[in-house]
């Protein structure tokens, strides 16, 4: 190992300091770690993290549904089960994934621990030291975390209020490929983007669809949030378009619950037979028990009402972010998302989000720093605001108490 991996691996109290693989360098812990372990008190508002709200799930369903499975399949629940998941499960995968245009084979789908462990498992496949990956900037910043443990290097692409811009996607694949740097893929968030909060749109869709054709790049489009629209429907997903060349993620995550950690592969057929290769490596199967579980719970509860409860309670909490903001912060800008989690924010000029992050736990409120979301430092003008899990109430608190911080900052 190199002086420079161990010196990012590790520090000199920990007697393993030298031991470390290169690729562990990049997993550190955030500097601002340590500050969320304070926003998490309760007098302190967070509008930092990600957690869906699960309370608006009753509880009755879940139960029901594990009461059926442990007395009419129990011994199966509670066994290893096959690496590419439950078939049953993967049949009913297809329902949800044809509500955003997409027809597939079940025997293309792989179940997955969340979809996080999809993206490991996609970075696992394709990623050599060197290789690029091409994201949107920001992106969402543990999927970054993975790229760069297998020493990959992220190039971003900036977005509008459409989502990607297709001609700067152009630009960058040109000059990546010009500076003779491999492009394993493009990883997109298209709909109601972790953390930009925008949506691409359908002509974009397809225009950067054909820009990967074009270049030979696989497209990887990972897509928890797409169900979860306000107003109306996102367009459909990159892959109703093209079955050879995307690799879809999808999860259970944000539509039912993420304490069951199941998620999905969408793969061309190579890519799945590896994925599934690599997944019996990694975990054997994914658990049989929460696959059951969610598949009875899609055999007989009301699915897709409850993707409308869900949506209604993160409509409500987004019209409250943004009449916050509107009315508190109004010399800031903002995205306004049709769906999703968050807003992303955008501060005056001279103002940088992390640095004024102690100063806003201060004040009772967290936020994430726009810097987090970008691979390359950039972001401080930026911030993450979550609408998922405060209520209305407690969000506008958190809003007016980011008000005073941002005035105290701003001298007003
Ligand atoms: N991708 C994105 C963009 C996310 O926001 C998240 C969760 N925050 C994930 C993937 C992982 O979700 P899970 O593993 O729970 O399916």
């Amino acid at each position: 190992m190199t002086e420079q991996g161990s010196l990012q691996a590790g520090n000199n109290l920990d007697p393993w300091y030298s031991h470390y693989a290169e690729r562990a360098g990049g997993l550190r812990a955030s500097e601002v770690r340590a500050l969320f372990a304070v926003a998490s008190r309760p007098e302190v508002v967070s509008l930092a993290g990600g957690m869906p709200f699960v309370a608006a799930l009753p509880q009755d369903l879940v139960i029901g549904a594990m009461d059926t499975v442990m007395r009419e399949q129990g011994a199966v629940a509670l066994q290893y089960g096959s690496g590419q998941g439950v078939p049953e499960l993967r049949e009913q995968i297809l329902e949800v994934m044809a509500l955003e245009g997409i027809t597939a084979n079940a025997d293309d789908v792989v179940v997955t621990t969340g979809s996080q462990h999809a993206l490991e498992l996609v970075s696992k496949l394709f990623l050599d030291p060197g290789d690029v990956v091409i994201s949107e900037g920001p992106s969402y910043v543990t999927a970054m975390v993975i790229f760069k443990s297998y020493q990959a290097e992220v190039e971003h692409v900036p977005m509008d209020e459409h989502g990607l811009i297709p001609e700067a996607l152009r630009e960058h694949i040109a000059r990546v490929k010009a500076s003779g740097k491999t492009i394993k893929f493009l990883y997109t968030i298209p709909s109601f983007h972790n953390p930009a909060g925008v949506t691409l749109s359908w002509e974009r869709r397809v225009e950067i669809l054909q820009i990967a054709q074009e270049n030979e790049i696989l497209v990887l489009e990972d897509n928890p949030y797409g169900l979860l629209y306000f107003d109306r429907p996102a367009p459909d997903a990159i892959r109703s378009l093209d079955e050879d060349g995307v690799v879809y993620l999808g999860t259970f995550s944000k539509t039912l619950a993420p304490g069951f950690r199941v998620g999905w592969a969408l793969a061309p057929h190579a890519i799945r037979e590896k994925l599934v290769l690599a997944n019996e490596a990694a975990v054997l199967s994914p658990s049989s028990f929460s696959q059951l579980v969610i598949s009875e719970y899609l055999k007989t509860a009301d699915w897709k009402g409850q993707i409308n409860t869900f949506r209604g309670v993160y409509h409500e909490r987004k019209n409250a972010m943004i009449s916050a903001l509107g009315e508190y912060l109004p010399e800031l800008t903002w995205t306004n998302p049709n769906g999703g989690f968050y807003v992303w924010v955008t501060l005056p000029e001279r103002l940088d989000s992390k640095a004024m992050l102690p100063r806003a736990v201060k004040e009772l409120v967290a936020y994430t720093p726009g810097t987090a979301f970008f691979a390359d430092g950039d972001g401080h003008q930026n911030m993450r605001l979550s609408f998922c899990y405060p209520t209305p109430e407690n969000i506008r608190l958190g809003i007016r108490r980011l008000a005073t911080v941002i005035r105290g900052e701003l001298d007003l």
